[in-house]
């Protein structure tokens, strides 16, 4: 890379296809998938429920809409959904339960845990009455975007789905990053996904797709999130073109590792700035606290943009920055470098 090249550790969304991508999607064999005509996407569903050990996967525009499919698909309106107070879900996904599928929500603390305890689990359950509205789904996150992209273990997510099932309620997890937490954890991801009905995960970020991510789940789960996509808009038609590039995706997962390993030395060079506060990353996403440098998060991005770095404004202190595949060791040092000339006036100012 060139000094004036801008390292974008916005988000790991911002990867572009690879050549391999591009002429992957030139060469697709395509139809209508709406049909289910499309051969690529077929195969990439195929794929994709067998990497995940589920029996269907269906391939959907964002994560977002895969979530909202999930959630509309386990529930009947007027229940109650149990969401994390810090997940996506939650917070980032324009109050979609109960715009679309006429849920309320029922918000868990599970700070730095990510994962709500068992016993929070099975308070926060709501048995159908004359009065009570009844709990029809329990969602968890992992690896946690807002707290860091934490790797979330297995025994938590099963301590947390085991009352859920005890009371017939489902559990749904978003996995955008689940293959960040799988490689950091060292365990396959048939186990993390053990006790859960349904997840989603992202093509587009760590695994430098275009565009797409996979919902999968049971067979007859599926057969309905295909006819809730269609309601959404979210049907496609010559959608190997995308689709494609998603298979040559697949092969991304490994490689997650270097993105962790890219991560961590940034946490690392970050910290030793003055009044930076940046914990050691168990995944690709690195928070930098800065309120005892006094440096505001807008200003911190500003600063880095101004430099060449794109970073995201994440709380009043708090900016995240996010490895990928797009990014190596040499860029996190000019990175680095880049940010250490930027901050230097600031807590002098
Ligand atoms: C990015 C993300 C999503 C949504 O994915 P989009 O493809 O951006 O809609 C959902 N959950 C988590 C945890 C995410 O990080």
């Amino acid at each position: 890379m060139t000094t004036e090249e801008f390292i974008d550790l916005r988000s790991d969304t911002v990867t572009k296809p690879s050549d391999a991508m591009r002429e992957a999607a030139r060469n697709a064999d395509v139809g209508d998938d709406v049909h289910r005509g499309d051969p690529t996407v077929n195969e990439l569903e195929r794929r994709a429920a067998e990497l995940v050990g589920m029996e269907a996967a269906l391939y959907v525009p964002s994560g977002t809409m895969g979530n909202q499919i999930a959630v509309n698909v386990h529930t009947e309106p007027g229940q109650e959904v149990l969401l994390e107070r810090e997940s996506h879900i939650y917070r980032w996904e324009v109050a979609g339960a109960s715009w679309i599928s006429g849920l309320q929500p029922r918000t868990l603390d599970a700070g730095d845990r990510c994962v709500p305890t068992g016993d929070a689990v099975e308070e926060g359950i709501v048995e159908e009455d004359l009065h009570r509205p009844g709990t029809g789904l329990l969602t968890l996150e992992n690896t946690h975007n807002y707290r860091g992209g934490v790797a979330v273990p297995k025994a938590h997510l099963d301590e947390a789905a085991a009352p859920a099932h005890d009371a017939g309620v489902p559990v749904h997890l978003d996995g955008a990053r689940v293959f960040n937490a799988a490689v950091a954890l060292e365990v396959p991801i048939t186990d993390l996904l053990e006790r859960v009905d349904s997840v989603n995960f992202c093509l587009s970020k760590g695994l430098g797709a275009p565009v797409g991510s996979i919902l999968a789940g049971e067979e007859a789960f599926i057969e309905e999130a295909r006819r809730i996509r269609k309601l959404l808009g979210g049907g496609m038609r010559q959608a190997g073109i995308i689709a494609a590039p998603g298979l040559l995706s697949l092969e991304n997962i490994d490689r997650l590792a270097e993105d962790h390993e890219n991560a961590a030395l940034l946490a690392a060079g970050l910290d030793e700035l003055d009044g930076f506060s940046v914990p050691s990353p168990d995944t690709n996403i690195v928070l930098a606290h800065t309120e005892d440098a006094d440096i505001t998060a807008t200003e911190l991005v500003e600063a880095c943009d101004a430099v060449g770095v794109g970073a995201s404004e994440f709380d009043t202190y708090t900016t995240r920055f996010t490895t990928h595949l797009d990014v190596d060791a040499a860029d996190i040092d000019e990175a680095l470098a880049r940010i250490t000339e930027a901050v230097e006036p600031m807590a002098t100012a």
